[in-house]
């Protein structure tokens, strides 16, 4: 059985004050909550022992992530920050591939792949981002573009070995603009993402695997989202700044 995860990327966001209210309104909020997900918060690497911490302290009602990853194992890579190190944090999800990443630090679906591999040595699941560009859906060619980014940074892993991943299929075109594809749009591409994997997989992997959409999701639009078969969560840029609205995302199923 797939799981349903709702993931929050906070980018290049807040300050350690606001970052450590923002964690732990989130958490006071989820002890309450009803949801029937993971929620998973992706803090700026420099606070994710903070956030660790708290979550720690709230009997993991919250998992933590980092948003990027190197792909060397380690050594003279100034700034840059290995999977062992999160590891060694106990950090469960890692983002890889981001479109912003793709986009401001050209990172290659090559390059993707490694960090894929470093991550997976050390236990820690990837959220793997893909996603068309405007001009390449209104080509009529998000399919393919989607199919290529999954099979070049993901299909040399084995079975066993994708079983740990989780896709993100974030439009580009979508993610803050406020611009949302539609339920069927989501769908359309989720139900083609697992047809792949299932080509290349089997059935059982497929079926089992956490595709979540990604943005402009929002409180308002999350169930519409989230009620697709295919759908099993999002990964929530902006609208996961504010803890309330978070919560609300994470409460959509
Ligand atoms: C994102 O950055 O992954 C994202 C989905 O952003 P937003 O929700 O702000 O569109």
């Amino acid at each position: 059985m797939r799981k349903n995860i709702v993931a929050g990327n906070w980018k290049m966001n807040t300050t350690f004050q606001e970052a450590e209210e923002l964690i732990a309104d989130i958490l006071e909020k989820l002890e309450t909550a009803e949801n029937q997900c993971e929620v998973v918060v992706c803090p700026p690497s420099v606070y994710l022992e903070l956030a660790s911490d708290y979550a720690n302290d709230y009997d993991n009602l919250l998992s933590i992530g980092a948003q990027n990853v190197s792909e060397h194992e380690k050594g003279a890579y100034t700034g840059e920050i290995a999977a062992s190190m999160l590891a060694s944090m106990n950090m469960q999800y890692c983002i890889v591939g981001h479109s912003e990443r793709r986009k401001y630090f050209n990172e290659s679906n090559e390059q993707l792949a490694l960090k894929v591999e470093r991550l997976l040595e050390n236990a820690i699941r990837p959220i793997f981002c893909c996603g068309e560009q405007l001009d390449e859906r209104e080509a009529d060619q998000h399919f393919k573009v989607v199919e290529t980014q999954i099979k070049e940074a993901l299909f040399h892993f084995s079975a066993d070995e994708f079983s740990n991943l989780v896709i993100a299929y974030e439009p580009v075109w979508a993610i803050g603009t406020g611009k949302t594809a539609t339920a069927a749009q989501a769908q359309e591409m989720h139900a083609f993402i697992r047809r792949i994997i299932a080509e290349k997989y089997g059935d059982k992997t497929a079926g089992d695997t956490t595709i979540l959409y990604g943005g402009s999701c929002n409180a308002g639009n999350a169930k519409e989202l989230f009620a697709n078969p295919d759908v099993d969560g999002g990964l929530i840029g902006g609208a996961s700044l504010k803890a309330n609205d978070f919560v609300a995302i994470a409460n959509s199923f």
